[in-house]
Protein backbone atom coordinates (compact mmCIF):
# COMPACT_ATOMS: atom_id res chain seq x y z
CA UNK A 1 0.00 0.00 0.00
CA UNK A 2 1.01 3.54 -0.65
CA UNK A 3 0.70 5.72 2.76
CA UNK A 4 1.05 9.56 2.31
CA UNK A 5 2.33 10.86 5.47
CA UNK A 6 1.44 14.15 6.98
CA UNK A 7 3.17 16.25 9.56
CA UNK A 8 1.01 19.80 10.27
CA UNK A 9 2.51 22.60 11.78
CA UNK A 10 0.67 26.19 11.86
CA UNK A 11 2.22 27.46 8.43
CA UNK A 12 4.32 24.52 7.14
CA UNK A 13 3.61 20.70 5.80
CA UNK A 14 6.18 17.76 5.62
CA UNK A 15 4.89 14.93 3.28
CA UNK A 16 6.07 11.68 2.23
CA UNK A 17 4.55 9.24 0.08
CA UNK A 18 5.77 5.56 1.37
CA UNK A 19 5.50 2.30 -0.22
CA UNK A 20 4.61 0.18 2.60
CA UNK A 21 5.92 -3.24 0.79
CA UNK A 22 9.52 -1.56 0.31
CA UNK A 23 9.41 0.66 2.39
CA UNK A 24 11.22 2.72 0.54
CA UNK A 25 9.82 6.63 0.23
CA UNK A 26 8.39 7.32 -3.14
CA UNK A 27 8.20 11.67 -2.67
CA UNK A 28 8.82 13.66 -0.19
CA UNK A 29 8.93 17.27 0.54
CA UNK A 30 7.67 20.40 2.19
CA UNK A 31 5.44 23.20 2.20
CA UNK A 32 6.27 26.84 3.97
CA UNK A 33 5.04 29.94 4.82
CA UNK A 34 1.03 28.82 4.57
CA UNK A 35 -1.48 31.64 5.00
CA UNK A 36 1.79 33.90 5.48
CA UNK A 37 2.97 35.12 2.02
CA UNK A 38 5.84 33.69 -0.10
CA UNK A 39 4.54 30.59 -0.14
CA UNK A 40 6.78 28.05 -1.60
CA UNK A 41 6.54 23.92 -2.02
CA UNK A 42 9.76 21.67 -2.18
CA UNK A 43 8.69 18.22 -3.79
CA UNK A 44 11.42 16.00 -4.36
CA UNK A 45 10.61 12.31 -5.97
CA UNK A 46 12.72 8.99 -5.20
CA UNK A 47 15.98 9.41 -7.50
CA UNK A 48 14.90 12.60 -9.33
CA UNK A 49 15.55 16.39 -9.13
CA UNK A 50 14.49 18.36 -6.13
CA UNK A 51 12.01 21.33 -7.06
CA UNK A 52 11.07 24.16 -5.34
CA UNK A 53 7.95 26.26 -6.34
CA UNK A 54 6.90 29.50 -5.29
CA UNK A 55 3.32 29.45 -5.63
CA UNK A 56 0.47 30.99 -2.98
CA UNK A 57 -1.29 29.19 -0.51
CA UNK A 58 -3.83 30.59 1.00
CA UNK A 59 -4.89 28.26 3.61
CA UNK A 60 -3.77 24.44 4.74
CA UNK A 61 -6.05 22.65 2.05
CA UNK A 62 -4.67 24.46 -1.16
CA UNK A 63 -1.41 23.59 0.11
CA UNK A 64 -2.57 20.01 0.06
CA UNK A 65 -3.85 20.56 -3.05
CA UNK A 66 -0.89 21.52 -4.34
CA UNK A 67 0.88 18.35 -2.37
CA UNK A 68 -1.26 16.19 -4.47
CA UNK A 69 -1.00 17.64 -7.77
CA UNK A 70 2.85 17.28 -7.39
CA UNK A 71 2.39 13.35 -6.57
CA UNK A 72 0.28 13.28 -9.60
CA UNK A 73 1.86 15.10 -11.98
CA UNK A 74 2.06 13.65 -15.47
CA UNK A 75 6.18 13.93 -15.31
CA UNK A 76 7.69 14.51 -11.86
CA UNK A 77 5.07 12.49 -10.01
CA UNK A 78 5.11 8.95 -8.42
CA UNK A 79 1.07 7.76 -8.80
CA UNK A 80 -1.02 7.99 -11.95
CA UNK A 81 -4.22 8.65 -9.60
CA UNK A 82 -5.02 9.39 -5.90
CA UNK A 83 -7.25 6.20 -6.03
CA UNK A 84 -3.13 4.90 -5.50
CA UNK A 85 -2.66 6.11 -2.22
CA UNK A 86 -4.39 3.54 0.20
CA UNK A 87 -4.42 5.65 3.16
CA UNK A 88 -2.87 8.80 4.90
CA UNK A 89 -1.01 8.97 8.53
CA UNK A 90 -1.41 12.48 10.43
CA UNK A 91 1.62 12.81 12.99
CA UNK A 92 -0.59 14.62 15.90
CA UNK A 93 1.51 16.01 18.81
CA UNK A 94 -1.12 15.85 21.84
CA UNK A 95 -2.94 12.66 22.44
CA UNK A 96 -3.68 13.48 26.26
CA UNK A 97 -4.84 10.28 28.31
CA UNK A 98 -7.11 9.74 25.61
CA UNK A 99 -4.47 7.86 23.35
CA UNK A 100 -2.22 4.97 24.03
CA UNK A 101 -2.10 3.89 20.32
CA UNK A 102 -2.16 5.22 17.47
CA UNK A 103 -5.90 5.06 15.84
CA UNK A 104 -7.90 5.18 12.69
CA UNK A 105 -9.62 9.14 12.83
CA UNK A 106 -13.20 9.17 12.73
CA UNK A 107 -15.54 11.82 14.12
CA UNK A 108 -15.03 11.07 17.71
CA UNK A 109 -11.97 10.66 17.44
CA UNK A 110 -11.62 14.57 15.85
CA UNK A 111 -13.23 15.93 19.04
CA UNK A 112 -11.24 13.74 21.52
CA UNK A 113 -8.20 15.71 19.78
CA UNK A 114 -9.51 18.72 20.01
CA UNK A 115 -10.12 18.37 23.70
CA UNK A 116 -6.34 17.95 23.98
CA UNK A 117 -5.84 21.47 22.22
CA UNK A 118 -5.29 23.13 25.76
CA UNK A 119 -2.48 21.10 26.35
CA UNK A 120 -0.93 22.05 22.70
CA UNK A 121 -2.26 25.08 21.43
CA UNK A 122 0.21 25.54 18.99
CA UNK A 123 0.67 22.04 17.60
CA UNK A 124 -2.78 20.19 17.90
CA UNK A 125 -4.60 22.91 16.11
CA UNK A 126 -2.62 22.87 13.18
CA UNK A 127 -2.45 19.07 13.03
CA UNK A 128 -6.53 19.34 13.22
CA UNK A 129 -6.27 21.70 10.69
CA UNK A 130 -4.44 19.07 8.29
CA UNK A 131 -6.34 16.35 8.28
CA UNK A 132 -9.33 18.03 7.78
CA UNK A 133 -7.71 19.59 4.64
CA UNK A 134 -7.11 15.97 3.65
CA UNK A 135 -10.32 14.74 4.44
CA UNK A 136 -12.06 17.00 1.99
CA UNK A 137 -9.66 16.38 -0.99
CA UNK A 138 -9.60 12.39 -0.21
CA UNK A 139 -12.69 11.62 0.85
CA UNK A 140 -12.96 7.79 1.32
CA UNK A 141 -9.64 7.40 2.26
CA UNK A 142 -8.72 6.04 5.50
CA UNK A 143 -6.74 8.15 7.64
CA UNK A 144 -4.96 7.52 10.63
CA UNK A 145 -3.38 9.65 13.77
CA UNK A 146 -0.70 9.16 15.20
CA UNK A 147 0.40 10.63 18.14
CA UNK A 148 3.68 11.75 19.63
CA UNK A 149 2.90 11.31 23.57
CA UNK A 150 1.04 7.87 22.51
CA UNK A 151 4.17 5.74 23.25
CA UNK A 152 4.96 7.33 26.96
CA UNK A 153 1.32 6.17 28.28
CA UNK A 154 2.71 3.03 29.84
CA UNK A 155 4.76 5.15 32.57
CA UNK A 156 3.94 4.93 35.60
CA UNK A 157 2.54 7.15 37.69
CA UNK A 158 5.42 7.95 39.92
CA UNK A 159 7.05 8.71 37.04
CA UNK A 160 4.09 10.62 35.24
CA UNK A 161 3.28 12.99 38.43
CA UNK A 162 5.05 16.52 39.59
CA UNK A 163 4.76 17.46 42.90
CA UNK A 164 1.80 19.97 42.24
CA UNK A 165 -1.63 19.84 44.64
CA UNK A 166 -3.34 17.08 43.10
CA UNK A 167 -6.24 18.88 42.49
CA UNK A 168 -4.76 20.06 39.14
CA UNK A 169 -3.92 16.74 37.68
CA UNK A 170 -7.57 16.28 38.75
CA UNK A 171 -8.75 19.42 37.09
CA UNK A 172 -6.79 19.89 34.33
CA UNK A 173 -4.64 16.69 33.57
CA UNK A 174 -1.67 18.56 34.66
CA UNK A 175 1.00 15.98 34.65
CA UNK A 176 3.92 14.55 32.48
CA UNK A 177 3.14 13.31 28.81
CA UNK A 178 6.57 13.64 27.11
CA UNK A 179 6.70 13.26 23.28
CA UNK A 180 8.86 12.56 20.39
CA UNK A 181 7.16 9.09 21.43
CA UNK A 182 6.99 7.50 17.68
CA UNK A 183 10.69 8.56 17.36
CA UNK A 184 11.31 6.83 20.50
CA UNK A 185 9.32 3.89 19.58
CA UNK A 186 10.99 3.20 16.75
CA UNK A 187 14.67 3.33 17.71
CA UNK A 188 14.27 0.91 21.19
CA UNK A 189 12.31 -1.38 18.39
CA UNK A 190 15.24 -1.05 16.31
CA UNK A 191 17.80 -1.43 18.32
CA UNK A 192 16.67 -4.78 19.72
CA UNK A 193 16.21 -5.93 16.63
CA UNK A 194 19.70 -5.06 15.43
CA UNK A 195 21.50 -6.74 18.36
CA UNK A 196 19.11 -9.79 18.36
CA UNK A 197 17.68 -9.25 21.61
CA UNK A 198 13.39 -9.90 22.66
CA UNK A 199 12.33 -6.25 22.97
CA UNK A 200 10.21 -7.22 26.05
CA UNK A 201 13.64 -8.38 27.50
CA UNK A 202 15.87 -5.11 27.15
CA UNK A 203 16.71 -2.21 29.10
CA UNK A 204 17.26 1.07 26.44
CA UNK A 205 17.74 4.71 26.74
CA UNK A 206 17.03 6.46 23.98
CA UNK A 207 18.72 10.10 23.59
CA UNK A 208 16.66 11.99 20.49
CA UNK A 209 19.10 14.67 20.54
CA UNK A 210 17.92 16.95 17.72
CA UNK A 211 16.67 20.91 17.49
CA UNK A 212 13.89 19.49 20.38
CA UNK A 213 15.83 16.39 22.72
CA UNK A 214 14.33 14.35 24.95
CA UNK A 215 15.65 11.33 26.51
CA UNK A 216 12.92 8.21 27.39
CA UNK A 217 13.62 5.09 29.41
CA UNK A 218 12.09 2.26 27.65
CA UNK A 219 12.25 -1.09 30.04
CA UNK A 220 11.29 -4.25 28.57
CA UNK A 221 8.75 -3.27 25.37
CA UNK A 222 7.49 -0.22 27.83
CA UNK A 223 8.40 3.28 28.04
CA UNK A 224 8.91 3.63 31.86
CA UNK A 225 10.43 7.67 31.84
CA UNK A 226 11.17 10.44 29.61
CA UNK A 227 12.55 13.69 29.98
CA UNK A 228 9.62 16.30 28.22
CA UNK A 229 6.58 17.16 30.62
CA UNK A 230 3.22 18.62 29.95
CA UNK A 231 5.00 20.22 27.20
CA UNK A 232 8.01 19.95 25.32
CA UNK A 233 10.15 22.48 27.35
CA UNK A 234 11.14 20.36 30.19
CA UNK A 235 14.39 18.33 30.70
CA UNK A 236 17.44 18.71 28.21
CA UNK A 237 18.66 21.61 27.44
CA UNK A 238 17.52 21.69 23.83
CA UNK A 239 18.40 24.07 20.56
CA UNK A 240 16.41 27.18 22.12
CA UNK A 241 14.98 25.48 24.82
CA UNK A 242 15.77 25.70 28.38
CA UNK A 243 15.03 22.54 29.26
CA UNK A 244 14.75 22.18 33.33
CA UNK A 245 15.46 25.43 35.71
CA UNK A 246 14.75 26.15 39.23
CA UNK A 247 10.55 27.59 38.53
CA UNK A 248 11.42 30.61 40.91
CA UNK A 249 14.00 32.14 38.48
CA UNK A 250 10.68 32.54 36.16
CA UNK A 251 9.44 35.13 39.11
CA UNK A 252 13.13 36.41 39.64
CA UNK A 253 13.25 37.31 35.93
CA UNK A 254 9.81 38.59 35.63
CA UNK A 255 11.06 41.29 38.39
CA UNK A 256 14.23 42.14 36.80
CA UNK A 257 13.17 42.44 33.47
CA UNK A 258 9.96 43.86 34.03
CA UNK A 259 8.64 41.42 32.11
CA UNK A 260 5.10 39.51 31.62
CA UNK A 261 4.31 35.78 31.56
CA UNK A 262 4.51 35.72 27.66
CA UNK A 263 7.78 37.03 27.70
CA UNK A 264 9.28 35.13 30.10
CA UNK A 265 7.77 31.71 28.06
CA UNK A 266 9.30 33.23 24.56
CA UNK A 267 12.57 33.85 26.68
CA UNK A 268 12.47 30.20 27.58
CA UNK A 269 10.80 28.35 24.38
CA UNK A 270 13.59 30.25 21.51
CA UNK A 271 15.63 32.67 23.20
CA UNK A 272 17.18 30.08 25.83
CA UNK A 273 19.29 26.46 25.11
CA UNK A 274 22.32 26.17 23.26
CA UNK A 275 21.31 29.18 22.31
CA UNK A 276 21.34 31.55 25.06
CA UNK A 277 23.87 29.59 26.76
CA UNK A 278 26.70 30.19 23.73
CA UNK A 279 26.01 33.96 24.15
CA UNK A 280 23.94 33.41 20.91
CA UNK A 281 26.62 32.21 18.95
CA UNK A 282 24.29 29.95 17.46
CA UNK A 283 21.69 26.82 17.61
CA UNK A 284 23.13 24.47 15.72
CA UNK A 285 25.69 21.86 16.84
CA UNK A 286 27.62 22.38 13.56
CA UNK A 287 28.22 26.19 14.50
CA UNK A 288 28.85 24.95 18.00
CA UNK A 289 31.17 22.48 17.02
CA UNK A 290 32.98 24.64 14.69
CA UNK A 291 33.53 27.10 17.58
CA UNK A 292 34.59 24.25 19.58
CA UNK A 293 37.86 23.11 17.54
CA UNK A 294 38.33 27.22 17.47
CA UNK A 295 38.39 27.05 21.30
CA UNK A 296 35.27 29.44 21.29
CA UNK A 297 34.10 29.94 24.96
CA UNK A 298 30.70 30.55 24.23
CA UNK A 299 31.05 27.21 22.12
CA UNK A 300 32.51 24.92 24.67
CA UNK A 301 30.13 26.61 27.48
CA UNK A 302 27.09 25.50 25.12
CA UNK A 303 28.53 21.81 24.35
CA UNK A 304 29.83 21.15 27.75
CA UNK A 305 26.11 21.97 29.09
CA UNK A 306 24.15 20.56 27.06
CA UNK A 307 26.48 17.25 27.19
CA UNK A 308 26.06 16.97 30.87
CA UNK A 309 22.40 17.43 31.15
CA UNK A 310 22.17 14.18 29.21
CA UNK A 311 24.77 12.56 31.10
CA UNK A 312 23.00 13.30 34.39
CA UNK A 313 19.02 12.19 32.69
CA UNK A 314 21.26 8.63 31.71
CA UNK A 315 21.85 8.37 35.11
CA UNK A 316 18.16 9.06 36.37
CA UNK A 317 17.25 6.24 34.20
CA UNK A 318 19.91 3.85 34.83
CA UNK A 319 18.12 4.13 38.40
CA UNK A 320 14.62 3.94 36.90
CA UNK A 321 15.51 0.74 35.22
CA UNK A 322 17.89 -0.79 37.67
CA UNK A 323 20.11 -0.43 34.93
CA UNK A 324 20.67 -0.10 31.26
CA UNK A 325 21.47 -2.47 28.66
CA UNK A 326 21.59 -0.13 25.68
CA UNK A 327 22.22 3.29 25.04
CA UNK A 328 20.58 4.68 21.62
CA UNK A 329 21.44 8.27 20.18
CA UNK A 330 19.55 9.54 17.55
CA UNK A 331 17.43 12.86 15.55
CA UNK A 332 20.26 15.07 14.58
CA UNK A 333 22.99 16.14 17.02
CA UNK A 334 22.75 12.48 17.96
CA UNK A 335 23.47 10.91 14.57
CA UNK A 336 25.66 13.49 13.68
CA UNK A 337 27.87 14.72 16.33
CA UNK A 338 30.73 12.27 17.21
CA UNK A 339 31.65 14.96 19.35
CA UNK A 340 28.65 14.75 21.45
CA UNK A 341 28.38 11.12 21.91
CA UNK A 342 32.04 11.46 23.10
CA UNK A 343 31.37 13.94 26.09
CA UNK A 344 28.44 12.04 27.36
CA UNK A 345 30.13 8.90 27.31
CA UNK A 346 33.08 10.30 29.18
CA UNK A 347 30.72 10.15 32.08
CA UNK A 348 29.37 6.48 31.49
CA UNK A 349 32.70 4.77 33.02
CA UNK A 350 30.50 3.04 35.97
CA UNK A 351 28.43 1.31 33.25
CA UNK A 352 31.41 0.70 31.73
CA UNK A 353 30.75 2.06 28.84
CA UNK A 354 34.06 1.92 26.19
CA UNK A 355 33.52 3.96 23.07
CA UNK A 356 35.04 2.86 19.55
CA UNK A 357 36.40 5.87 18.18
CA UNK A 358 36.50 4.18 14.37
CA UNK A 359 32.56 3.27 14.94
CA UNK A 360 31.70 6.70 16.93
CA UNK A 361 33.13 8.29 13.30
CA UNK A 362 31.58 6.79 11.14
CA UNK A 363 27.96 8.06 9.38
CA UNK A 364 24.61 6.64 8.49
CA UNK A 365 23.35 2.95 9.27
CA UNK A 366 22.16 1.01 12.44
CA UNK A 367 25.84 1.05 14.11
CA UNK A 368 27.36 -0.40 17.82
CA UNK A 369 29.56 2.52 18.88
CA UNK A 370 31.22 0.34 21.77
CA UNK A 371 34.04 -2.21 22.08
CA UNK A 372 32.91 -5.87 22.34
CA UNK A 373 34.01 -6.05 25.90
CA UNK A 374 32.35 -2.59 26.67
CA UNK A 375 29.40 -3.61 29.44
CA UNK A 376 26.92 -1.53 28.37
CA UNK A 377 26.29 -1.15 24.50
CA UNK A 378 26.03 2.07 22.92
CA UNK A 379 24.64 2.26 19.62
CA UNK A 380 23.40 5.09 16.60
CA UNK A 381 20.16 4.50 15.42
CA UNK A 382 18.84 6.94 12.70
CA UNK A 383 15.29 7.64 13.71
CA UNK A 384 12.62 7.61 11.07
CA UNK A 385 9.41 8.77 12.46
CA UNK A 386 8.07 9.13 8.74
CA UNK A 387 8.56 5.11 8.25
CA UNK A 388 7.38 4.54 11.53
CA UNK A 389 3.48 6.63 11.19
CA UNK A 390 3.32 4.53 7.52
CA UNK A 391 3.77 1.47 9.40
CA UNK A 392 1.34 2.09 12.36
CA UNK A 393 -1.14 3.35 9.37
CA UNK A 394 -0.85 0.28 7.52
CA UNK A 395 -1.23 -1.76 10.63
CA UNK A 396 -4.73 -0.25 11.52
CA UNK A 397 -6.19 0.38 8.28
CA UNK A 398 -5.52 -3.56 7.37
P1 LIG B 1 14.18 18.76 14.72
O1 LIG B 1 13.48 17.61 14.01
O2 LIG B 1 13.96 18.79 16.19
O3 LIG B 1 14.05 20.08 14.05
P2 LIG B 1 16.61 17.40 13.84
O4 LIG B 1 16.54 16.08 14.48
O5 LIG B 1 16.41 17.51 12.37
O6 LIG B 1 15.74 18.46 14.62
O7 LIG B 1 18.05 18.03 14.20
C1 LIG B 1 18.45 19.26 13.72
C2 LIG B 1 19.76 19.64 14.36
O8 LIG B 1 20.74 18.63 14.11
C3 LIG B 1 20.37 20.90 13.76
O9 LIG B 1 19.90 22.05 14.40
C4 LIG B 1 21.84 20.69 14.04
O10 LIG B 1 22.15 21.27 15.29
C5 LIG B 1 22.02 19.20 14.16
N1 LIG B 1 22.86 18.67 13.09
C6 LIG B 1 22.50 18.33 11.84
N2 LIG B 1 23.56 17.88 11.12
C7 LIG B 1 24.64 17.93 11.96
C8 LIG B 1 26.01 17.61 11.84
N3 LIG B 1 26.51 17.13 10.72
N4 LIG B 1 26.80 17.79 12.92
C9 LIG B 1 26.29 18.27 14.07
N5 LIG B 1 25.01 18.59 14.25
C10 LIG B 1 24.17 18.43 13.22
Amino acid sequence: MKVLVINCGSSSLKFQLIDSESERCLAKGLCERIGIGGSMITYAPEGGEKENTVTPMEDHTEAIRLVLEALTNPKTGVVKSLEEIGAVGHRVVHGGEKFAQSVVIDDAVLAAVVECNDLAPLHNPANLIGIDACKKLMPGTPMVGVFDTAFHQTMPEEAYMYGLPYEYYQKYKVRRYGFHGTSHSYVSRRAAQVLGKEYEDVKIIVCHLGNGASISAVKNGKCVDTSMGLTPLEGLIMGTRSGDIDPAIMEFLAKKENMGIEDIMNVLNKKSGVLGLSDNLSSDFRDLEAGYHKGDANAIRALKTFCYRVAKYIGAYVAAMNGADVICFTAGVGENAPIVRNFVCEYLGYLGVELDQDANHKRGEDIVITTPDSRTTVMVIPTNEELAIARETVRLVN
